[in-house]
């Protein structure tokens, strides 16, 4: 890993006004009450989680009852106030078409928390493919729940919605449901939702929808983040680059990308996600990244591939030139970018 891009926060943080259209305050609206909307079903799913709700995708990871109905929600959400928008979302309904049981749990909680219900089986398919559009001039990024893994330990997942022109993210939108408020507090209150709007910076929300407040990267160099799942990273060089930077606190370690969360809010410098040795060819997913993206950067931080290059959301579901993550507090990104170059 060698090529270093400089002045990438400035580039990154040009002011963009593609949401200063007219429908610029409707698309925050609807993003936020979908959101909001689906933290309740995912809530009310893992209060009430059965075995065979969960099941296996075809790559080994697992996929719930509650991925489905937040995604149906959410693409209702957007499709019934723009209706030609175009979704890339993470999951589709073809598992739901063969098993008619978990199509059915789907369909009872996406009527929970729909405003016309009731909805048909066959239209809560309708809306979960809704998501299943292309890379395009514009476009919306869904993640229903990002950290399944994590929904299913009662640990952090994030419900992860971005809205992209040109290949900038305009608007992000990442509920987590079981975030506290302040990440260190004894006895935490929970459920945090981030909104960030390109140059308006990022706020924090509960998760009834009540602002908190402003939130803004730290300056000090204290602690970093990185995935619950080992495997999803390569914790050892994260650690090497955390010595480099004198970082001496423990990582947190947090499924999800309440880790982009926890950087916007100052709560840790550094989130570190370099590919895993084990899978040199995996390439991120879009969805996983644009809401967290713009989460820190709005908040004063920046966000790049792990040699320094600007995420690229335009080359597919999966980000084909990019290796990897960093995401900090701006002021330590070219220490880090060096650190790996020097791995
Ligand atoms: P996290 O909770 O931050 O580890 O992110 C969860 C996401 O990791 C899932 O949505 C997967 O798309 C993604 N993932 C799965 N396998 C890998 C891998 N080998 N390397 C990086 N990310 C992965
Ligand atoms: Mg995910």
């Amino acid at each position: 890993m060698t090529t270093v891009h400089a002045d990438i926060r400035r580039e990154r943080l040009k002011p963009q006004t593609h949401l200063n259209e007219p429908q610029g305050n409707i698309k925050k609206q609807t993003a936020i009450d979908a959101v909001l909307k689906a933290t309740q079903l995912c809530e009310q799913v893992q209060a009430e989680m059965v075995p065979t709700d969960a099941i296996q995708k075809t790559d080994r990871s697992p996929v719930t009852v509650a991925d489905f109905g937040a995604q149906a929600l959410i693409c209702k959400a957007i499709g019934d106030t723009f209706p030609n928008n175009i979704i890339v979302a993470e999951e589709n309904a073809q598992a739901l078409k063969e098993n008619a049981s978990l199509l059915e749990r789907v369909t009872d909680y996406v009527n929970r928390f729909c405003d016309d219900a009731p909805l048909s089986a066959e239209t809560v398919c309708e809306w979960i493919n809704k998501g299943g559009g292309e890379v395009g001039p514009s476009f919306w990024t869904l993640d229903p729940i990002d950290g399944t893994k994590g929904f299913l330990r009662r640990d952090q997942y994030a419900i992860a919605l971005a809205y992209i022109v040109d290949g900038v993210v305009q608007l992000g939108v990442l509920g987590c449901p079981n975030l506290p408020y302040r990440l260190d507090a004894t006895e935490p209150e929970r459920g945090c939702l981030f909104v960030a709007i390109r140059g308006e910076g990022t706020h924090l929300y509960t998760k009834t929808g009540e602002l908190l407040e402003q939130v803004h990267v730290s300056e000090a160099a204290h602690r970093f983040a990185e995935s619950f799942e080992s495997t999803h990273g390569d914790s050892d060089a994260h650690s090497k680059i955390a010595n480099a930077l004198g970082i001496i606190e423990p990582p947190a370690q947090i499924d999800s990308q309440a880790k982009y969360g926890i950087v916007s809010r100052g709560e840790a410098s550094l989130y570190i996600r370099l590919p895993n040795p084990a899978y040199p060819d995996y390439r991120e997913c879009i969805w996983d990244h644009a809401a967290g993206a713009i989460v820190v950067e709005e908040a004063g931080g920046t966000v790049t591939d792990a040699n320094g290059a600007p995420l690229n959301f335009l080359t597919g579901k999966r980000m084909h030139e990019n290796r990897g993550i960093v995401a900090t507090n701006g002021k330590l990104h070219q220490h880090v970018l060096k650190a790996v170059a020097k791995l």
